[in-house]
């Protein structure tokens, strides 16, 4: 019978993968528990309208990516391609924006029916930021900080923040009916997407892929030059701000999201050494989100940042690799009251907070140490007959050449000790 394979897109995080992925999550953990970001979880299975909204039916991520079906009592369900949509409304139904500000924070699986490809996946992960409830320029500078400060604590490096602002959304308007009679004159010359965008989604148009579509834009009309006097003011205090935290960031006038509800602040964070897919970390200010949501008017800023990419990036650098918690003791033994003992024993190093793995194999002494060695062990604790039955454990220093036994005769109790108490001199 042939044997079954993953979906297309879906992959599976092997043993080997999982100590890079958990040592991210730890570390973003501890990171937005000091900045005091609180996690919030919420299904992985929505109804599609909440997508359809707070996305945006307009975008690709709506009109061609998502996984929708309907359940068993006919309802339309989407798993969830982003987490925005989902933590605004969780907010939304559960009063949060009325007990204030909400600085929250959330990871998981998206899904979006793409093409896979390196860094691109229909199942992928997010860790994403929504800081709901804040207004001023120091809040968007503070969503970046966060994000590029966990960047550089993983020692990602190499990494370039691009900024832009889309104004408020009357300078938006503005500028919008401006783009759509310059690129309705030029239509012809637009490759295929971008003429379908011209009215359903116009400042999606700057970010195209196409190279003669982006040549013919260096002659469009700048988002820049519509901006009203407070929005760039604005603009300037979110840059000033920056630099005053020593964060270097480049404009990049074609950066955007192209829905209604974003306003402001637009930023990614790119690498160059992730090829086509160099996007690592994408957020901006959308102000109108909780309210199209059915909230109440709750100026907001987030970012989702991509697992895959992060982790790939972090594959190339050993330093991060090396970063990853190993065993402390490996338990090898032979015969039947030397495996009751040193199960025994395991069971008690770990209930003292070691981390311990026992050689069930039966194998011979020799070929369970080559395994101890390479467990990545700082210890082996050795259980042999006569050890067995006189209730007793040897010691051996995996990081010393040739593993010298340093006491042959330990209790469980005193290695327990012993181990607690670091290195045992011999
Ligand atoms: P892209 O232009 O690469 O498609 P996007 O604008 O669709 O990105 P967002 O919706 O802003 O991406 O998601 C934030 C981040 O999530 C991206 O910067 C990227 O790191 C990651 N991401 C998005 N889609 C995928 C995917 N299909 N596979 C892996 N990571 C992804
Ligand atoms: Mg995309």
């Amino acid at each position: 019978m042939a044997s079954l394979q993953s979906l297309r897109g879906m992959a599976d995080l092997l043993p080997e993968q999982i100590r890079l992925w958990q040592h991210v999550e730890a570390t973003a953990r501890e990171h937005f528990r000091r900045s005091a970001i609180t996690e919030i979880r919420t299904p992985l299975l929505e109804v599609t309208e909440l997508f359809a909204r707070g996305i945006g039916e307009a975008t690709d991520v709506v009109g061609k990516e998502m996984y929708t079906f309907l359940d068993r009592g006919e309802r339309s369900c989407t798993l969830r391609p982003e987490g925005t949509a989902s933590v605004v409304r969780a907010a939304i139904q559960h009063g949060l924006l009325s007990q204030g500000p909400q600085r929250l924070w959330y990871g998981g699986p998206m899904f979006r029916y793409e093409r896979p490809q390196a860094g691109r996946l229909r199942q992928f992960h997010q860790i994403g930021l929504e800081l709901l409830g804040f207004a001023d320029a120091c809040s968007d500078v503070e969503a970046i900080a966060v994000a590029w400060d966990l960047l550089a604590e993983l020692g990602v490096g190499g990494l370039e923040l691009q900024l832009n602002s889309l104004g408020s959304s009357e300078d938006r308007a503005r500028y919008r009916e401006l783009l759509v009679a310059w690129l309705e004159q030029r239509r012809g010359q637009l490759d295929a997407d971008s003429q379908a965008r011209i009215h359903s989604n116009p400042l999606r148009v700057l970010d195209s892929k196409n190279p003669d579509t982006q040549a013919l834009l260096a002659e469009a009309p700048s988002l820049a030059s519509a901006l009203s006097d407070a929005s760039q003011a604005r603009f300037a205090a979110v840059q000033q701000s920056l630099k005053a935290l020593g964060i270097p960031f480049v404009l990049n006038p074609r950066l955007v999201r192209g829905l209604d509800y974003y306003s402001h602040t637009a930023f990614e964070i790119t690498s160059s050494q992730l090829g086509a897919q160099a996007t690592v970390c994408g957020g901006g200010r959308y102000d109108g989100l909780v309210q199209q949501l059915g909230g109440p008017a709750t100026p907001a800023i987030g970012w989702a940042l991509g697992m895959e990419r992060l982790v790939l990036l972090l594959s190339q650098n050993e330093a991060s690799v090396a970063a990853a918690p190993a065993l402390d003791l490996y338990v090898v033994s032979r015969g039947e009251a030397a495996a009751a003992l040193a199960l025994a024993l395991a069971r008690r190093c770990r209930q003292a907070g070691l981390a311990v793995e026992r050689d069930a194999s039966g194998a011979a002494f020799g070929k369970q140490f080559k395994r101890a060695d390479r467990s990545g062990a700082r210890w082996a604790a050795v259980i042999g007959e006569q050890e067995a039955l006189d209730g007793v454990v040897g010691l051996k220093d995996l990081r010393v050449d040739g593993g010298e036994q340093v006491d042959k005769r330990l209790t469980p109790e005193a290695l327990l000790v012993a181990l607690a108490a670091g290195p045992p001199r011999p």
